[in-house]
């Protein structure tokens, strides 16, 4: 099998945890598909498309990463993408036990596939979209935490609500 990756997710929006992740897999594997996840049962903040276009412009340095997104079960998309991993971030031991019945599921349904946790550089360790979401609405500066392009996005919606706010709608 190819030496190809799979790094599923949100990323509503990608933040600089998320790439970190995708720096370090890039360098592991000949290919790595960012997939982001349509879900219409869980609502998000940004578009599958805004968010694709986001995690794009951020990483025009990885030549061997592509974006792309996909619906319904995981591992028909890895099965279909003839990937041999699964790429998940870890941060704290927080996220270790929803990871772990994820990974066993997905080992269930897709035995061919591996999925591999990379640990994020501990300066982004206690990062996650909403955190950054919620800091950019109250008006804070992102810019540390996200890709220039997402924190002009973000601070985008952040005008766009103030003005809807003072036309009273
Ligand atoms: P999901 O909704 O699938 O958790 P996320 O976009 O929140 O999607 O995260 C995708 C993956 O990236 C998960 O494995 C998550 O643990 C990991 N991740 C998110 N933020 C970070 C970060 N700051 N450092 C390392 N990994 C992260």
């Amino acid at each position: 099998m190819n030496r190809i990756a799979v790094y599923p997710g949100s990323f509503d929006p990608i933040t600089k945890g998320h790439i970190d992740v995708i720096e370090r897999a890039a360098v592991l594997f000949e290919r790595v598909y960012v997939a982001v996840v349509r879900n219409p049962a869980k609502s998000a903040a940004f578009t599958v498309a805004e968010r694709s276009e986001m995690i794009r412009r951020s990483i025009p340095h990885l030549k061997n990463v592509k974006v792309e997104s996909f619906d319904g079960l995981l591992t028909n998309y890895v099965k279909k993408k003839r990937s041999c991993a699964i790429i998940r971030g870890l941060r704290a031991v927080s996220d270790f036990d929803y990871e772990f019945q994820m990974a066993l599921t997905n080992r269930k349904m897709y035995p061919k596939a591996e999925t591999i946790f990379l640990m994020t550089d501990a300066r982004y360790s206690y990062l996650n979209s909403g955190l950054v979401r919620q800091i950019a609405k109250l008006g804070g500066d992102v810019r540390e935490l996200v890709p220039p392009y997402v924190a002009k996005r973000l601070e985008n919606s952040r005008q766009r609500r103030v003005r809807l706010r003072r036309k009273g709608l």
